[in-house]
């Protein structure tokens, strides 16, 4: 059993991702304007940290740290305090280009750190754009959230640390039911749980994703342990089996009605920002 009462679970709203597209769910933002107003909507259902990818005129993913500047300012902008996260996934581009947004300095950015497949192809996160992209968030102090899409991920991030190529306490997501990586298990979800206890101390924050009709059933196992959960249109569309998700702050809602359920509050964004040791805003 895990001791979860009362305390505070950060929601994190991925809010469009690489692939999700209008012809799947029209409530998928695109366009910067449209990500912004998703986002606030979000925040304002208790989100305090937004995932962020940017895609081009027609839509496709893209790296494009021009998009990413537009987008960090109009968070920031409407969304006083909220955490800014953008990714460096490798659907979005190749090489470095992954991480050419990262002088924007936002709060956060993901960081893979190993590679695995994907329902197509191969994720591919070789050992040299690694560690140049974990030393470029140490450069931007830019703090990593470190994608665990299998077990040797949380211990790579371990080394990492130890190595001094991650600041402080590293945040780990444990991500489950993408097709032909993890799947949503629960005996690895807890062994995950202990293995980030094991190496980064009985309190460090880590929290979940989960894929398709698997968000909503890691967004449960993350609220109900003591984690930290992230929901939103980039890694599911739909509310339910039959129904289209109206937005991501409905999804959000989703995850604020789970906290109740478990008797934990929902983390302000200050209490969000002090939890991850982000910096204090005024
Ligand atoms: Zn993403």
């Amino acid at each position: 059993m895990y001791d979860i009462k009362g305390k505070p679970c950060i929601i994190c709203v991925a809010i469009t991702g690489s692939l999700p597209t209008k012809e799947n769910n029209p409530a998928v933002p695109i366009t910067i304007a449209e990500q912004v107003d998703s986002t606030h909507e979000a925040f304002e259902a208790g989100a305090t940290i937004a995932h962020c990818h940017v895609r081009d005129d027609e839509g496709k993913p893209t790296s494009d740290p021009e998009r990413f500047a537009r987008l960090k300012e109009g968070i920031e902008k409407h969304c006083p305090g909220m955490i800014v996260q953008l990714s460096t996934g490798g659907r979005s581009g190749a090489g470095q280009a992954r991480g050419g947004m990262l002088p924007l300095r936002p709060d956060m950015a993901s960081l893979s750190v190993g590679s695995n497949n994907f329902p197509t192809r191969v994720y591919e996160n070789p050992p040299d754009l690694v560690d140049w992209l974990a030393a470029e968030m140490l450069e931007y102090n830019v703090k990593p959230e470190v994608e665990a899409f299998d077990l040797s991920h949380i211990l790579k991030a371990k080394e990492m640390q130890t190595k001094g190529q991650l600041a402080g306490t590293p945040y780990v997501q444990f991500v489950m039911g993408v097709k032909n990586a993890m799947p949503a298990d629960r005996d690895v979800f807890d062994y995950y749980i202990r293995t980030v206890e094991r190496l980064f101390g009985k309190d460090a924050p880590w929290c979940a994703a989960g894929i398709g009709p698997n968000q909503i059933v890691l967004n449960d196992w993350a609220v109900s342990s003591g984690g930290h959960a992230r929901t939103g249109l980039e890694d599911n569309v739909r509310i339910d089996r039959d129904t289209l998700a109206p937005s991501n702050a409905a999804l959000v809602r989703r995850v604020v009605d789970l906290c109740a359920k478990f008797e934990r509050p929902v983390a302000n964004w200050r209490q969000a920002r002090q939890i991850l040791g982000l910096a204090a805003l005024q």
